[in-house]
């Protein structure tokens, strides 16, 4: 039988400290979303999803921090090689990427090696810079956001900043996706608050090959801050009036949010309207009381469940699983699902939760 899984629940709920640029960003958008620190859970613990492009990101950003460690091309190389054999036994441990192929095939972390030997090759000009940091962890003057900027120097009054992406920068419109333009905001304030300079050239880098400059002035970076400080206040203020742990004046579900959100297993109001946002995929929930349980095959397992939380009996098929962790009348929840024809189908990604009482 598969080894139980307790779904967390939620025990704890703070205002926000010092809050990091994807916390802040996502906290925007809902406010239950971006919390990550101020959480205290217990019985379980939230999945972190690892995707491929998670785990290009990771390498890419970790053998670029390398180039400013090592004191030799040749040590870059054995660096690059010992990354890569810890990256493929993260691949070999993760259920969904195990059938990926070998890490060091990938294309893309082939771009990434090229890139940071390339880096290391013109490390003698960016040493003419007064300050040349790489993940250097910056807090604003009032403690409130931090930050780690992949890569900036400085000269003179003038920073330029290097945000490094493992995938495309551009939405399906052309433009610069969103979240990386307030990203070079969000850090450029960081560095404005930190260092004595004028202007940032502030570039995104994709590993595609695709890239973006722009200039960001302190009087832009002063206004994005000033409208973050006060939007920070406001999400601390709902918080701070939540009773009995009730999350739902601080939740926003809809279907950009909640698509790839890893607190929907613990969010009511995502579990209540999940049918009104036109989700995408295996990205359904369900929460109930098992009633019936029927093998249909070996490995396939068709599941009767009353969703507490839509009072309502549905019927769950699960493929490919030969022994499940459940008994009748015990409650569960099932995530990662599809809808289709009316019935919830489980695919790779399905995990099955107990819940505690
Ligand atoms: S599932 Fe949706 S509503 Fe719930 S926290 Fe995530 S984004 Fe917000």
């Amino acid at each position: 039988m598969a080894k139980e899984k307790f779904l967390p629940t939620l025990q704890a709920l703070a205002p926000f400290e010092k809050v990091g640029f994807y916390e802040f960003y996502n906290a925007k958008q809902c406010i239950f979303k971006g919390c990550e620190k101020n959480l205290k859970l217990e019985g379980g613990s939230l999945n972190e999803s690892i995707s491929r492009s998670t785990l290009i990101g990771r390498f890419y950003h970790q053998v670029m921090e390398e180039v400013g460690k090592v004191e030799s091309l040749e040590d870059l190389h054995l660096r690059v090689e010992e990354l890569i054999l810890d990256y493929q036994q993260l691949l070999n441990s993760n259920p969904n990427l195990v059938s990926s192929g070998s890490f060091s095939g990938w294309k893309e972390v082939n771009t990434a090696a090229k890139r940071a030997y390339q880096r290391y090759k013109n490390k003698d000009n960016v040493q003419k810079a007064v300050i040349a940091e790489a993940e250097k962890l910056l807090v604003s003057k009032d403690g409130c956001f931090i930050g780690r900027p992949d890569y900036f120097t400085i000269s003179g009054d003038c920073c330029n900043l290097v945000e490094l992406k493992s995938t495309s920068i551009r939405d399906n419109r052309g433009e610069i996706k969103e979240d990386y333009n307030q990203q070079l905001l969000f850090y450029s304030f960081l560095i404005f608050d930190n260092y004595p300079i004028e202007s940032v050239n502030a570039k995104l880098q994709s590993l595609l090959g695709d890239s973006e400059s722009l200039t960001i002035s302190k009087d832009e970076a002063h206004k994005y801050f000033q409208e973050s400080i006060a939007s920070l206040k406001s999400m601390n203020n709902l918080i701070n009036k939540i009773s009995d742990l009730n999350i739902e004046n601080i939740t926003a579900p809809g279907i950009q949010q909640c698509q790839y959100c890893n607190k929907k297993i613990i969010c009511s109001s995502f579990k209540k309207s999940q049918f009104n946002l036109q989700l995408q995929g295996a990205t359904y929930v369900i929460e109930g009381i098992l009633k019936a349980h029927n093998k249909l095959s070996q490995s396939t397992d068709s599941l009767e469940i009353f969703d507490i939380n839509l009072k309502s009996q549905t019927k769950v098929v699960l493929n490919g699983k030969s022994t499940l962790p459940v008994s009748i009348g015990g409650k569960y929840l099932i995530d990662n699902l599809k809808f289709e024809d009316n019935i919830f189908r489980g695919t790779k990604l399905t995990e099955i939760y107990s819940c505690h009482d």
